[in-house]
């Protein structure tokens, strides 16, 4: 069979291209480390872990992150692999050592018969006579490269950026103190007019929680990073800095918003909420993106009533990262709509993690390499964890707005919040069990979620 290109040799780039070599295709991988380097990258081995030297939790029992390496263990991941072999200790965690990691992929990968490493930069989009591709260029992606692609996809649709607001999940938000209305109660497409949670704040908490912002502790740019702030997008402590009432002006105004638990008060100001995905588990705090460090984040946005005990699914953020809006572009395979053959991998696509890269260009290869068999291509049940975020990326995003045009697709880990629920009464107290709380219910939901995504993992797999 004709050769598949990759382009890219990190997490996602090498995986893609073991993937396709074990189903027996040619692979011409393309990675401009020993010509052209990045920002972040300091060797030319493949897969370098360009910071932390964790791939998180490992715990497949309740821990979305571990279900995702177990899937990954179960369909030949080479990435886990040397992972695996490369471990060290680090509680719960899988951990590696960095250089051995990168140095075992990168072995694995040149010595593969079938696969062939070139290290070049490729300037612009694939050519027409490579019929099948996968792009797996990463946050850091090269300037050349990424003009031609957002010329393919139109200007707005490549990120270069990642300006995230914090994730809730809605099972945290108390609704005894929110309540559910959008702005002057507008039905947008295919919205309610109730499609905001809403937290409202009198004017002491307003105070006091601009205070905290004020003298929360920020995470400095790197110099690489670049423009810091760009139009409509300034951090939340910033707004708050530039006077008093620039929030109350801004996203936290309070019109056109009437508290549905205590209606003749009027609310001094409004943090409103925004459905983050189409399942409606997660909910993003709208205009809250912020370079406050995580823990200042977590301990500043309690403040705010109705979310004393939210449990953020991402905290907020603001750095550099390449990547494209995928729920527009891609089909369920990962391929551009607008370029048959060719697969977008990895972190460019709207994931974000060293796992979660891996597994989207494990995803990413095995598809290539079934079309190039004529094979059907099916993808993981929505069940599994591969499933989970290939829908978020996919199309599994938010299905209305009040203002479609400025909806944004953001990067994210896997997380419990992606998978679709349980059936009605899967979740019961044990026998012999006297106190059964909201924490025991919400492990209890999560084991059960692992239990499923991997025996469907293993049904797609065709694994007995
Ligand atoms: P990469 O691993 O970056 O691989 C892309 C490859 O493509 C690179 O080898 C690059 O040299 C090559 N390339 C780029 N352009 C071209 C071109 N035109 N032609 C040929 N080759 C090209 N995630 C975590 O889980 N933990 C962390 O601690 C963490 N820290 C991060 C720190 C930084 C500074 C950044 C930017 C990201 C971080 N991430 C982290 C996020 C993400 O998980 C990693 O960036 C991850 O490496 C993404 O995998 P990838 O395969 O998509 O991209």
């Amino acid at each position: 069979p004709a050769p598949i290109h990759v382009v890219g040799g990190g997490l996602a780039g090498s995986e893609a291209s073991w993937q396709i070599a074990e189903a027996g295709i040619p692979v011409i991988l393309h990675e401009m480390r020993g010509v052209r380097g990045t920002d972040a990258h300091r060797t030319d081995g493949l897969a370098e872990l360009v910071c932390s030297n964790s791939f998180r939790s490992d715990d497949a029992t309740a821990n979305a992150v571990g279900v995702i390496h177990a899937e990954m263990r179960l369909a030949g991941s080479l990435i886990m692999a040397c992972a695996d072999k490369n471990q060290v200790p680090a509680g719960g965690a899988l951990a590696v050592d960095r250089d051995g990691f990168s140095h075992a992929v990168t072995q694995a990968i040149e010595n593969h018969p079938l696969i062939t490493v070139v290290r070049e930069e490729i300037h612009g989009l694939p050519p027409a006579e490579w019929d099948l591709a996968v792009v797996a260029t990463g946050p850091l992606t090269s300037p050349d490269l990424a003009k031609s692609i957002q010329a393919e996809t139109g200007e707005d649709q490549l990120a270069f950026f990642d300006a995230i607001a914090p994730i809730v999940h809605r099972e945290s938000i108390d609704m005894d103190i929110c309540w559910y209305q959008s702005r002057y109660d507008k039905v947008g497409p295919g919205g309610t007019g109730k499609d905001y949670i809403n937290c409202p704040l009198d004017e002491a908490q307003y105070n006091a929680f601009l205070d905290a912002l004020i003298a929360g502790d920020t995470v400095g740019f790197k110099e690489w990073e670049g423009t810091p702030y760009f139009d409509g997008c300034l951090p939340i402590e910033v707004m708050a800095e530039r006077g008093r009432e620039t929030l109350r002006h801004g996203p936290m105004k309070p019109m056109g918003l009437t508290n549905s638990h205590n209606p003749t008060v009027k609310a001094y100001a409004v943090v409103q909420l925004r459905q983050d995905n189409a399942l409606g588990t997660l909910y993003n705090m709208v205009g809250f993106q912020t370079k406050l460090k995580y823990g200042a984040q977590a301990e500043i946005f309690r403040m705010i009533p109705g979310l004393q005990n939210a449990e953020f699914a991402r905290l907020g953020g603001l750095h550099r990262n390449t990547y494209i809006q995928s729920p527009m572009l891609l089909d369920h395979s990962l391929t551009l709509k607008s370029r048959p053959g060719l697969r977008f991998a990895g972190q460019i696509t709207g994931c974000e993690g060293y796992v979660e890269s891996s597994a989207i260009g494990l995803l990413a290869g095995r598809f290539a390499a079934a079309e190039r068999k004529g094979e059907e291509i099916v993808p993981p049940p929505a069940t599994t964890a591969f499933g989970s975020l290939l829908g978020h990326i996919t199309g599994g995003h938010l299905v209305h707005d009040e203002e479609p045009g400025k909806r944004s697709f953001q990067p994210m880990n896997v997380n419990f919040g992606l998978f679709p629920d349980l059936a009605p009464g899967s979740i019961v107290k044990p026998e012999g069990v006297k106190r059964f709380r909201g924490k025991d219910k919400t492990i209890m939901k999560r084991q059960l979620m692992s239990v499923r995504a991997l025996k469907d993992c293993r049904e797609w797999l065709g694994i007995a």
